[in-house]
Protein backbone atom coordinates (compact mmCIF):
# COMPACT_ATOMS: atom_id res chain seq x y z
CA UNK A 1 0.00 0.00 0.00
CA UNK A 2 1.11 3.36 -0.53
CA UNK A 3 2.87 5.31 2.09
CA UNK A 4 0.69 7.97 2.31
CA UNK A 5 -2.49 6.07 2.32
CA UNK A 6 -0.81 4.64 5.45
CA UNK A 7 -0.61 7.82 6.55
CA UNK A 8 -4.20 8.50 6.29
CA UNK A 9 -5.45 5.40 8.15
CA UNK A 10 -3.39 6.04 11.08
CA UNK A 11 -5.13 9.46 10.94
CA UNK A 12 -8.82 7.98 10.39
CA UNK A 13 -7.68 5.69 13.42
CA UNK A 14 -6.93 8.16 15.92
CA UNK A 15 -9.92 10.61 14.64
CA UNK A 16 -12.00 7.12 15.55
CA UNK A 17 -10.37 6.75 19.03
CA UNK A 18 -11.17 10.60 19.83
CA UNK A 19 -14.37 10.56 18.67
CA UNK A 20 -15.28 7.21 20.63
CA UNK A 21 -13.68 9.16 23.80
CA UNK A 22 -16.08 12.12 23.37
CA UNK A 23 -18.86 9.58 23.01
CA UNK A 24 -18.45 7.69 26.14
CA UNK A 25 -17.89 11.23 27.58
CA UNK A 26 -20.96 12.81 26.30
CA UNK A 27 -23.02 9.64 27.42
CA UNK A 28 -22.15 9.75 30.85
CA UNK A 29 -23.51 13.14 30.95
CA UNK A 30 -26.57 12.19 29.41
CA UNK A 31 -26.09 13.43 26.34
CA UNK A 32 -26.81 10.77 24.34
CA UNK A 33 -27.78 11.69 21.44
CA UNK A 34 -24.55 13.03 20.70
CA UNK A 35 -23.04 10.18 22.02
CA UNK A 36 -24.86 8.58 19.00
CA UNK A 37 -23.83 11.11 16.34
CA UNK A 38 -20.14 10.66 17.51
CA UNK A 39 -20.68 7.25 16.96
CA UNK A 40 -22.35 7.49 13.46
CA UNK A 41 -19.07 10.06 12.32
CA UNK A 42 -17.02 7.39 13.61
CA UNK A 43 -18.18 4.75 11.43
CA UNK A 44 -18.35 6.72 8.58
CA UNK A 45 -14.89 7.66 8.62
CA UNK A 46 -14.25 3.88 9.14
CA UNK A 47 -16.43 3.12 6.48
CA UNK A 48 -14.23 6.06 3.73
CA UNK A 49 -10.94 4.62 5.16
CA UNK A 50 -11.60 1.33 5.37
CA UNK A 51 -10.50 1.07 8.98
CA UNK A 52 -12.11 -1.03 11.49
CA UNK A 53 -13.48 -0.02 14.59
CA UNK A 54 -11.16 -1.40 17.47
CA UNK A 55 -12.37 -4.29 19.12
CA UNK A 56 -12.97 -2.12 22.96
CA UNK A 57 -15.35 0.04 20.96
CA UNK A 58 -17.28 -1.91 19.13
CA UNK A 59 -19.40 -3.29 21.95
CA UNK A 60 -19.86 0.28 22.91
CA UNK A 61 -22.82 0.54 20.12
CA UNK A 62 -25.66 -1.23 18.77
CA UNK A 63 -25.01 -3.22 15.97
CA UNK A 64 -28.44 -2.86 14.74
CA UNK A 65 -29.55 0.73 15.19
CA UNK A 66 -25.78 2.18 16.25
CA UNK A 67 -26.79 4.02 19.30
CA UNK A 68 -24.26 4.12 21.91
CA UNK A 69 -24.51 2.07 24.43
CA UNK A 70 -24.25 2.79 28.45
CA UNK A 71 -24.70 -0.04 30.67
CA UNK A 72 -27.97 0.89 33.03
CA UNK A 73 -29.12 3.17 31.28
CA UNK A 74 -29.90 2.03 27.64
CA UNK A 75 -29.00 -1.77 27.73
CA UNK A 76 -28.50 -4.46 29.54
CA UNK A 77 -25.06 -6.28 30.28
CA UNK A 78 -25.28 -9.62 31.63
CA UNK A 79 -22.56 -12.64 31.27
CA UNK A 80 -23.89 -15.98 30.76
CA UNK A 81 -21.12 -19.06 30.54
CA UNK A 82 -18.44 -17.50 28.03
CA UNK A 83 -20.46 -15.43 26.66
CA UNK A 84 -21.03 -11.23 27.11
CA UNK A 85 -25.10 -10.18 26.40
CA UNK A 86 -25.74 -7.11 25.59
CA UNK A 87 -29.25 -6.03 24.75
CA UNK A 88 -29.97 -3.02 22.93
CA UNK A 89 -33.04 -1.04 24.58
CA UNK A 90 -33.24 1.34 21.80
CA UNK A 91 -34.21 -1.42 19.36
CA UNK A 92 -34.08 -4.63 21.38
CA UNK A 93 -31.21 -6.20 19.74
CA UNK A 94 -29.20 -8.63 21.40
CA UNK A 95 -25.37 -8.90 20.79
CA UNK A 96 -23.56 -11.92 22.13
CA UNK A 97 -19.75 -11.47 22.48
CA UNK A 98 -17.83 -14.51 23.67
CA UNK A 99 -14.59 -14.10 25.62
CA UNK A 100 -12.19 -16.13 26.07
CA UNK A 101 -10.81 -17.85 29.54
ZN1 LIG B 1 -30.17 -0.97 18.99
Amino acid sequence: MKPYRLKRKRIARRRINRLFEMAEKMALEGRIELANRYVEIARKIGMKYLVRIPKQYKRRFCRECHSYLLPGENCTVRVKKKTIIISCHNCGNVMRIPFAR
